[in-house]
């Protein structure tokens, strides 16, 4: 074969870069560019366009706004109002999907979504649950890896790759898909003045992806990367792709109280003044709060969906340890059950986890390290030690000593 050192004969990778290597008479095709030809003779036989009519939205089997959010709530507890906003643009987006064959001249426009609100509330776990329920691929990123095209990091364009794995690499499934970029706020402006100083993290980022939200064209590398200066991009159409954006924002908190403050001049004011709650202030945001923090104008524009997770009090977190459809105490039980073992958990120690969780600030998130730790030993030693059948109480005097000895244990580590 005068392919001597076995390498594909379309990509030209190795042998040790593919997955599988095929010999041809005279050529080698790895598998990768063997499942890409695949997909241009289907495509050429018209075959993707039958699976694009399978993947037709029929607007009447859709759940609605309220149902969407029945389901959410029997996954995340509270933030109302977060999910009325996300279930209405989400049914919006299969609005927007359906009506395409129409033409009445009257085009929906796409409305994404930006939610601010503390860490450890619930905004991707919204994500993570509405996901669950959509016939839309769907694909979460993280906005701390992108920077500016040329730099370190990754491009804003890999979003696009992601949303294309999960449709399997269908283009026109992914067109219709739903991106959810986590930490948003991570790619603000660093100061307001535009920098003297390269902001590649920044401000180079949002430029990236405007480009992404406002719809257009964009030319994303193919499956494992561009290879060769002769492999052709994969062109995705993003006017149809609905991105929801979430971010912890810290600090926006002052920035709203500036405009409140600023706007509050007379009598009436206030009086209105009196009415704002001041230990929530999130929900009082407003897009030109965005600005203040960092984001361009012009990604504040294409994100017209603006929506706010409150913190979680006292009653939230209990009710988040116990009520949603896999809980911790719940995801706990089953852990134990799976060994015959019956756990319970005592009023006390409930309150007990949420005390602790308030204390170390985290949301929700506080909870999960807590039960971890006072559960360690028991699940360390009960399958061994423990009967089937056998029924199991955790009290709160249990798990304060099982925090405070690992608490002793980390003091004695650090020492
Ligand atoms: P963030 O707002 O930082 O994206 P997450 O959604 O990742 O927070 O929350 C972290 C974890 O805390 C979740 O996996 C979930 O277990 C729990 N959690 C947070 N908020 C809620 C909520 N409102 N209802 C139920 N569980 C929650």
């Amino acid at each position: 074969m005068a392919n001597s050192k076995r390498t594909c004969s379309f990509c030209g990778r190795t042998e040790k870069e593919v997955p599988l290597l095929i010999n041809g008479i005279s050529a080698l095709i790895c598998s990768d560019c063997a499942r890409a030809a695949y997909k241009i003779v289907q495509e050429a036989q018209g075959v993707s366009e039958t699976r694009q009519d399978d993947f037709n939205l029929k607007l009447s089997e859709l759940p609605k706004p309220c149902d969407i959010k029945n389901y959410l709530d029997q996954y995340v507890i509270g933030q109302d109002d977060a999910k009325r906003y996300l279930a209405v643009s989400v049914y919006n987006h299969y609005k927007r999907l359906a009506q395409e064959r129409d033409d009445d001249g009257v085009e929906i426009e796409k409305s994404n979504i930006v939610m601010v609100g503390p860490t450890g509330t619930g905004k991707t776990l919204l994500a993570r649950s509405i996901a669950k329920l959509l016939k839309v691929p769907f694909t979460i990123v993280d906005a701390t890896v992108f920077t500016e095209a040329g730099y370190v990091g990754e491009d804003v364009e890999s979003i696009l790759s992601r949303l294309l794995q999960v449709a399997n690499w269908d283009v026109k499934m992914a067109e219709r898909g739903i991106v959810f970029i986590d930490e948003i706020d991570k790619i603000a402006r660093k100061s307001d003045n535009p920098s003297i100083t390269r902001d590649v993290s920044g401000e180079g980022v949002q430029q990236g992806l405007l480009k992404l939200l406002e719809g257009s064209i964009v030319n994303v590398p193919p499956k494992g990367g561009r290879k060769h200066p002769d492999q052709d991009y994969v062109h995705v159409d993003t006017h149809n792709i609905l991105f929801i954006c979430g971010g912890a924002f810290d600090g926006i908190e002052r920035k709203i109280a500036q405009r409140l403050n600023t706007h509050v001049v007379g009598f009436n004011s206030i009086q209105n003044m009196r009415s704002i709650d001041k230990n929530n202030l999130m929900q009082y945001v407003q897009p030109q709060d965005l600005k203040s923090f960092g984001l361009i104008p012009e990604i504040i524009g294409r994100l017209p969906v603006l929506t706010y997770l409150n913190p979680l009090d006292r009653d939230a977190l209990r009710r988040i340890l116990l009520e949603p459809k896999n809980s911790l105490v719940k995801q706990q039980q089953k852990l134990f059950a799976m060994d015959g073992i019956m756990l319970e958990f005592s009023d006390d120690v409930i309150e007990y986890i949420v005390d602790k969780a308030m204390e170390y600030k985290l949301g929700a998130r506080g909870l999960r390290s807590i039960m971890e730790t006072l559960m360690m030993k028991l699940q360390y030693e009960s399958p061994s030690t423990r009967k089937a059948g056998e029924r199991i109480v955790i009290t709160r005097e249990y798990a304060q000593q099982q925090l405070e000895n690992s608490i002793l244990q980390e003091a004695s580590s650090v020492s």
